[in-house]
């Protein structure tokens, strides 16, 4: 590319942090308020009655300051003790993460991986808790969506599973990379531990956990000893004092955004949220799978019904990614998701979550078609063509 396309407004087109409305910039942009009385306690008070509606569930929330990894340290901690065995179901790379970092915090911890660009199997789930006929495994882990892998677990399909064991483990599900931009159900799909973060689907900057628990998970609560006193749901009353529910100062700024954040997904409608990102997402996978070719640009998640709505992994092939990255970035202003888990000169991901619309995604359709056609990459056939058919359906 000879021109520099650049100037103007970035897209951010990673899979977290994703792009942030102006409307949560502007109610984050503002002086500190006094911490104990005020705008501030109203607006703590209109996160706690919105944030169960988020996942559909009548069970508490607790909100960590910290990230996604805060989230999972939450509630591991106060769910589990010492030597319990918990059993990861991984599709990608996140839970194996999670994982580690149970086995860090002295959990006995066994993985059972998903084949490679696959969702994790509900029969496999279900043959090995039928195993367990002492009910050792205290809980099961996983995520709605991996991120590295863009693929999907059928939440409801291994909850099932579940429950035709008869198992009575503990059902963790990491919705990082999904909330806010696919259907989640906590209660009618029988989840017992919800984790999310502030900056993917749900538009605020990073810096604030999201966990739900319901009744199974606030009685185990009771005796697990992996609790410590900053992470700890009863300590985090929210009887108490406010700043009990942050154990100390709140994140003022954050939750100024959060709710405003809130207040566009009650707007736009849970339902119409989910069919946005849908169709957006079909547009994407029109584009990658009218650019695939054999040794080229493909989907690394294998099956159509697994593949997200918030995120799409792409292999390269021998095409590189780092240039096409490279050119997107600094020649057109779209950054791209680096691959992960797997070549990063390989693949490539887009995420397309949270505040994300029609001109937004084929913007960063066609900058991506740019960039391959300069670089004389072999391309099945136009997917920004395709895309714009898919959205226009
Ligand atoms: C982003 C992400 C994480 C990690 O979140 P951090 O905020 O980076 O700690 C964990 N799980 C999933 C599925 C994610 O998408």
């Amino acid at each position: 590319m000879k021109h520099n396309l650049s100037q103007g407004r970035e897209i951010v087109a990673i899979p977290g942090p994703s792009i942030i409305p102006d409307r949560v910039l502007s109610a984050m942009h503002r002086a500190m308020p006094d911490i104990y009385e005020g705008d501030l306690t109203t607006v703590i008070d209109s996160v706690w009655a919105g944030l169960p509606e988020v996942v559909q569930t009548s069970g508490r929330v607790f909100v960590p300051i910290g990230n996604g990894h805060a989230a999972w340290e939450m509630a591991l901690s106060n769910t589990l003790s010492r030597g319990d065995h918990v059993l990861v179901l991984n599709c990608g790379r996140f839970a194996a993460i999670w994982a580690e970092m149970a086995e860090f915090n002295g959990l006995n911890v066994e993985v059972m991986e998903a084949e490679e660009g696959f969702a994790n199997e509900p029969s496999a789930l279900e043959e090995r808790l039928r195993a367990d006929v002492n009910h050792e495994i205290a809980a099961v882990l996983t995520v709605h969506v991996d991120t590295a892998t863009s693929v999907r677990n059928d939440v409801p399909a291994l909850r099932k599973a579940i429950d035709a064991a008869g198992h009575p483990a503990l059902f963790m599900v990491d919705c990082i990379a999904s909330m806010g931009c696919e259907r989640f159900e906590m209660d009618a799909w029988g989840i017992d531990v919800t984790i999310a973060a502030s900056q993917k689907g749900m538009m605020t900057p990073p810096g604030l956990g999201l966990v739900w628990a319901n009744e199974k998970a606030l009685a185990a609560h009771e005796s697990a000893d992996l609790r410590t006193r900053y992470w700890d749901w009863t300590y985090r009353s929210e009887d108490g004092p406010y700043y009990l529910r942050f154990c100390g100062t709140p994140p003022v700024s954050h939750l100024f955004g959060l709710a405003e954040a809130l207040a566009m997904m009650v707007e736009e409608g849970w339902e119409a949220r989910w069919e946005r990102h849908r169709v957006l997402a079909d547009g994407v996978r029109a584009a990658v799978d009218a650019w695939s070719t054999p040794g080229g640009i493909g989907f690394i998640a294998q099956r159509e019904d697994q593949r997200s709505d918030s995120v799409t992994s792409v292999t390269t092939g021998s095409i590189d990614a780092v240039e096409l990255r490279r050119l997107c970035r600094q020649q057109m202003g779209v950054t791209l998701g680096l691959g992960i888990g797997s070549d990063e000169s390989a693949s490539f991901r887009i995420g397309h979550m949270g505040h994300v619309n029609a001109p937004a995604i084929l913007g960063v359709l066609g900058s991506i078609e740019t960039a391959l056609t300069s670089m004389g990459a072999p391309l099945g056939s136009s997917g920004v063509q395709a895309a714009t058919a898919a959205l226009s359906q």
